[in-house]
């Protein structure tokens, strides 16, 4: 993309409204706009990264062996009478009527929808285990929205739901997912640390929140420090051994580490105290086992291989998708701007020009531009007529990971330079060792 080309409205000012770096660093740099208290029109930057973040999620629930598919926004409220829901939800549902009277809801998620959906079509357990996902958006009329997309209205965000014959199978789905989500945060340069939770309004007995350590978190969190040393990384995990499943959620989930929810002083003052941590975090994700609540209240039954008819067992996953963005970047930023993770980082790199309609310049930019693209990377070429200050203070504010500069200058000694926005080190290389560089740099992602 030609910055001369796109839309990238970036603001000059600090908007006064947003109180957290994220927040404040999404508005400058022309991510998103907002359209009404916690709800957004998200900008083609930000929607870039928005859809680079799904992609990574899709992926990672493929690999795990759960189906895509997609469900509406809007949902008849019939559904979530049957569960009891729909009283219990309170305000956080909006609620609307069409015209004919019939009472509609905007899903605030989709464990009744899917249900529905389950009881419908599959009844043996022949067809379980299964697990269905999709990344829809949801709508909670939350009381206080605030910190842009970390707390919307509208938000963005992945569930899944499973369906076992046995509490057993259904254990081994939430262990999956456990599995799979680290691996999907890892994907985004993210350290998000499992942390035994409550269940909420979703019910049941099982359940932890995933949480990205930042001062802004919302959440309060104790934790042995030990558990930030855990990585996941590139290991082979068989998702359908519950073995090797079960080991990963044993390795990450037997340090402690609770939200103030759950939190048990006792427990955590039988650690060590220099590994004691209290800090804040913020919830990117969560895992349920609920077992039958919703197969027997809306009769999702199977036949068992002796022909019993039974209740299926179930577990629901969310991942907030919009609001890892908040979450990436409180994590990753400086003074200047964003600080991209490769996994996530709207373009690849960022080509400057220093001395736009110098004829060898333009060239050399347009050489590299189009060596990246055949590549098949996505180049940022800030190619407009301005100075080289304020291209440079553009590029470190949207955060792309690296950065090509050329000028007359070096290719007078046939050299460009590259620099790390995460490191601020520069280097001069050929041109094409540039590209092959960018190239290395991305295989690997
Ligand atoms: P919270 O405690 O932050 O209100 P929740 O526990 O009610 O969230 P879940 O039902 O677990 O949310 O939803 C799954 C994920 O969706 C959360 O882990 C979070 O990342 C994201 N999410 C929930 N509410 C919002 C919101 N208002 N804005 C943006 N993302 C949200
Ligand atoms: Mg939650």
């Amino acid at each position: 993309m030609r910055l001369s080309r796109y839309f990238l409205p970036v603001l000059k000012e600090t908007p006064s409204e947003a109180q957290i770096v994220s927040h404040r660093l999404m508005l400058r740099a022309g991510m998103i706009r907002q359209q009404a208290a916690g709800i957004y029109s998200w900008l083609p930057l930000g929607f870039k990264v928005l859809k680079r973040i799904e992609q990574i999620v899709h992926e990672e629930q493929i690999r795990a062996g759960h189906i895509p598919m997609l469900m509406p926004t809007l949902q008849p409220a019939d559904l979530w009478r049957e569960s009891g829901r729909y009283d219990d939800y309170g305000q956080e549902m909006l609620r609307l009527r069409d015209r004919h009277d019939r009472d509609m809801l905007y899903g605030p998620t989709n464990e009744e929808m899917i249900t529905d959906i389950f009881r419908t079509h599959v009844s043996s357990y022949k067809d379980l285990p299964l697990t269905l996902y999709h990344v829809q958006w949801k709508f909670r009329d939350e009381i206080r929205p605030r910190f842009g997309v970390m707390r919307g209205r509208e938000f963005y965000m992945k569930d899944g739901y499973n369906f076992d014959l046995t509490k057993e199978d259904a254990l081994h789905a939430y262990n999956r997912h456990l599995v799979s989500y680290l691996r999907t945060y890892e994907r985004m340069g993210l350290q998000a640390i499992p942390m035994r939770a409550d269940s909420g309004p979703i019910g049941g007995d099982d359940t932890h929140e995933f949480l990205v350590l930042a001062d802004t978190g919302e959440s309060e969190v104790f934790y042995d420090s030990e558990i930030t040393d855990l990585k996941l990384g590139d290991r082979e995990i068989d998702y359908d051994s519950f073995e090797q499943c079960q080991a990963v959620l044993e390795e990450f989930t037997s340090r402690y580490a609770r939200t103030d929810e759950t939190h048990d002083e006792a427990a955590f003052n039988a650690i060590p105290e220099a590994r004691r941590r209290v800090a804040r975090g913020i919830e990117v994700g969560q895992i349920f086992y609920f077992g039958t609540k919703y197969s027997e209240a809306m009769g999702a039954m199977v036949q068992d291989a002796d022909g019993h008819k039974v209740p299926v067992h179930m577990g629901s996953h969310g991942i907030g998708v919009s609001r890892l963005l908040g979450a990436v970047i409180e994590a990753s930023h400086d003074e200047n701007g964003i600080i991209w993770p490769e996994g996530v980082t709207p373009f690849h790199c960022g080509i400057v020009n220093l001395r736009q309609g110098d004829e060898a310049t333009d060239a050399a930019c347009q050489m590299l531009y189009d060596a990246l693209t055949a590549k098949g990377l996505e180049p940022l070429y800030d190619d407009r007529s301005e100075r080289a200050g304020a291209k440079f203070a553009t590029m470190d504010l949207i955060g792309l990971p690296w950065r090509i500069t050329v000028g007359p200058r070096g290719l007078k000694n046939g050299v460009v330079e590259l620099t790390s926005r995460r490191t601020g080190e520069s280097e001069e290389l050929t041109a094409e060792d540039a590209v092959d560089r960018i190239v290395a740099i991305y295989a690997d992602i």
